[in-house]
């Protein structure tokens, strides 16, 4: 595959993805793509599909029919599925269970190769980041959730995963915290220069922090553009009503 750098190929490319349980195709035939350095949201309503589309894209689920490359490298299709081990993809999810019995440090060092400096180096740095430096030696009971999410947030970024995949990474946290949680964790992936497909059912998250938002509605993309041209000129009553309560 060539790439120049004007039209790198793109961090995430999904063709055709189709995964069906008891005869019902709840991810139906769905294509979608994630630039490097970018933010895509994949946007819809609660049991659209999303989680399933996500855990297909990480190897953790296996699709019926569709493709997916990872920086022009296919790890699935036909009967080729790599391990999720194998694809360089960093996690997040809600419920992102840090290990109680590790410090914070040794959270985010957990899954790192390399030698003790090298480790110690990227910690240090990742800690910086999310603005936790000093919080190295405690351990997760000790922090807030905020505090909690971005530890998570530094060990899915320590191994530099070629994208990060975020499932409702915020819907766990506390109101008046999610918008600078939010702002805070965009900070962080753009500095690192990571690619992000952010799952949300929140136009309004989607708004904040996508660079290319893919609506979805009963296991299909129904539009994909730049959140402005989604948000004013959308596909049809039913996304323009699923945007309305945007205050
Ligand atoms: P979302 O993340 O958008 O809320 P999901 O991908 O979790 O949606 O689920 C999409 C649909 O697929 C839902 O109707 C859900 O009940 C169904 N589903 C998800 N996983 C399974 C499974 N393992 N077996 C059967 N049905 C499932
Ligand atoms: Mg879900």
């Amino acid at each position: 595959m060539s790439s120049t750098p004007s039209n790198p190929s793109p961090r995430l490319q999904v063709e055709g993805l189709t995964r069906r349980f008891g005869g019902t195709a709840v991810v139906d035939d769905v294509s979608l793509t994630v630039a490097p350095g970018q933010v895509t949201c994949l946007l819809g309503p609660s049991g659209c599909g999303k989680s399933t589309t996500l855990r297909m894209i990480a190897g953790v689920e296996h699709p019926d029919a569709g493709r997916i490359a990872l920086d022009g490298r296919v790890v699935s299709e036909g009967g080729l599925h790599l391990p999720p081990e194998q694809r360089a993809v960093g996690l997040m999810f809600q419920d992102f269970a840090l290990f109680p019995h590790l410090t914070v440090a040794g959270n985010v060092a957990f899954g790192l190769g390399g030698s003790r400096d090298d480790k110690a180096r990227r910690v240090g740095e990742l800690l910086e980041k999310v603005d936790l430096s000093g919080f190295g030696d405690k351990h997760p009971h000790e922090l807030s959730g905020g505090e909690q999410q971005r530890v998570a947030l530094a060990r899915a970024l320590a191994p530099r995963p070629r994208i990060m995949l975020m499932d409702e990474p915020f819907s766990g946290l506390d109101n008046r915290l999610r918008d600078g949680i939010r702002d805070a964790t965009l900070e962080v992936l753009k500095e690192e220069g990571t690619a992000v497909l952010l799952v949300t059912h929140e136009p309004e998250e989607a708004m904040r922090m996508a660079d290319e938002i893919a609506l979805m509605r009963a296991g299909r993309i129904v539009q994909r553009g730049a959140p402005y041209n989604v948000y004013n000129a959308p596909v049809d009553r039913a996304a323009a009503a699923f945007f309305s309560d945007i205050n």
